[in-house]
């Protein structure tokens, strides 16, 4: 029996001693990236279509769908999926409350009503037990996010949209290339759209990307912010060719090459990036199997699911079993070992004021509300899982590279902690009211 050290918080020897070097890296910039940037540069290309378009194709043959639209960012990447799929003046969209803001908010651009459902605890995506009561005749669609990562779980969400005549947006943000049960997530749904900016895990500059294999959804997505792809032969839809040749949204989501020439390279070798993440991060949470307080965020290893790229990769907190030791406490010990820790995740997103009070648009009443049929708002207190899960989540490290020994330095670094919590307890002033965060990447 290895004997127990010191914690670093209390004057000990810190778990990580290596050099990190390039491990925690991103995104990935190789000489190929460098000379395809450079070959739109040189020859003024930015504001083409050409790169685009093929980066369009070979995206959807990747992922698995028919079609394949780029946006400007993952934000109007799902704003454009919304209106795809049907998303208007009245409608209620239904989305997990803990989520980046850009799973949901451009609902209310586009008219409708953001109504929230819980989290599961366990996979911290959409409960898929909290939607069916919350579908109304006014319920266009549902957002799944594969929740950092983690796959949603598809099958129950589907069957209840299906059953109900709605439409299920995925979210794929975190997750590029991880996998439901073996099926791509952002194949499942009927549309999806996710971020391709530089701190996601499939990392191109700053743009976005819509998949479906739905004709009209694409078109409408199409009509509603490229302008310039807008004609009457791009488009199948009947009822949208009268008005070809201007954004129907009055947006405009042209993609800058520059970022589209960073992605065709980076989609010919995401899946080895992706791969070697995936064997890392693994890794990582096996060397941790059995500690007490903290437990892998990830799908069971027998599914055929996966976790994608594990962007903004988390850990699950059990403080019941670590005496009640607080997040904010194990999180701090864990940073003094050298593991940078960070407690929490994502806020909830319906006690904010914006879904409660702001007027945007000038309705003369809360924009959340402006065509709604009943009060949708949420006050704190009714999504208990979302409220607490800051509680009972915190950072990992997010390893690129498969490199043993200083993965091992890290998860030394996680079991310390957990296993000296008796120590860490004494002198614990319990979690703060307020963690979590609205966003996870800070810009450099
Ligand atoms: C990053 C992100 C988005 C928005 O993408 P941008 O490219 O930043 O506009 C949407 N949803 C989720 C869950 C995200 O993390």
């Amino acid at each position: 029996m290895q004997v127990k050290s010191k914690l670093a918080l209390l004057g000990g020897p810190k778990s990580v001693q290596s050099d990190p070097g390039d491990i925690f890296n991103w995104p990935i910039v190789t000489p190929e990236h460098e000379e395809a940037v450079l070959e739109v540069l040189r020859r003024g290309g930015m504001s083409g279509t050409d790169v685009t378009r093929q980066f369009e194709k070979e995206y959807a043959d990747w992922i698995g769908t028919t079609y394949a639209l780029g946006a400007n960012t993952g934000t109007e990447a799902l704003r454009a999926a919304m209106y795809g799929a049907g998303v208007g003046v009245g409608d209620e969209l239904i989305s997990p409350s803990v989520t980046y803001w850009a799973s949901c908010l451009q609902a209310l651009s586009l008219g409708a009503s953001v109504v929230f459902a819980d989290i599961d605890p366990d996979t911290l995506c959409i409960d898929p037990n909290d939607i069916e009561h919350r579908i109304t005749e006014r319920t266009k669609a549902i957002v799944a996010v594969h929740y950092c990562g983690h796959p949603a779980d598809m099958d129950p969400i589907m069957e209840i949209a299906r059953k109900h005549g709605v439409k299920v947006i995925e979210d794929v943000s975190h997750a590029h290339g991880g996998l439901y049960k073996g099926r791509t997530v952002g194949t499942i749904g009927d549309v999806a759209g996710m971020s391709l900016m530089s701190g996601k895990s499939f990392a191109t500059g700053e743009a976005g990307i819509m998949t479906t294999n739905d004709r009209e959804s694409y078109d409408r997505a199409l009509a509603f912010g490229h302008y310039d792809m807008y004609s009457e032969e791009n488009i199948e839809t009947e009822y949208l060719k009268p008005y070809a040749g201007l954004p129907l949204g009055g947006y405009k989501y042209r993609v800058n090459q520059l970022s589209s020439a960073m992605g065709r390279v980076t989609l010919k070798y995401y899946d080895g990036y992706i791969a070697e993440i995936q064997q890392a991060m693994n890794y990582f949470w096996d060397l941790l199997e059995g500690v007490p307080g903290i437990a892998p965020h990830r799908p069971a290893k027998d599914s055929d699911s996966t976790m994608g790229g594990w962007y903004a990769a988390r850990g699950l907190y059990r403080p019941e079993e670590v005496g009640g030791l607080s997040i904010s406490r194990f999180a701090q010990a864990v940073s003094a070992e050298g593991a940078r820790c960070g407690p929490g995740t994502n806020k909830p997103l319906h006690p904010h004021p914006l879904f409660h009070e702001a007027d945007v648009y000038g309705h003369g009443k809360p924009t959340n509300l402006a065509n709604a049929s009943r009060d949708v708002r949420q006050p704190l207190g009714s999504l208990p899982v979302s409220e607490g899960i800051s509680a009972r989540t915190y950072s990992i490290p997010w390893f690129k590279k498969f490199r043993p020994h200083i993965i091992e330095e890290y998860a030394a670094a996680y079991r310390k902690a957990a296993e000296s919590y008796e120590e860490l307890l004494e002198d614990d002033p319990g979690a703060p009211e307020d963690i979590g965060t609205w966003r996870f990447y800070s810009p450099a």
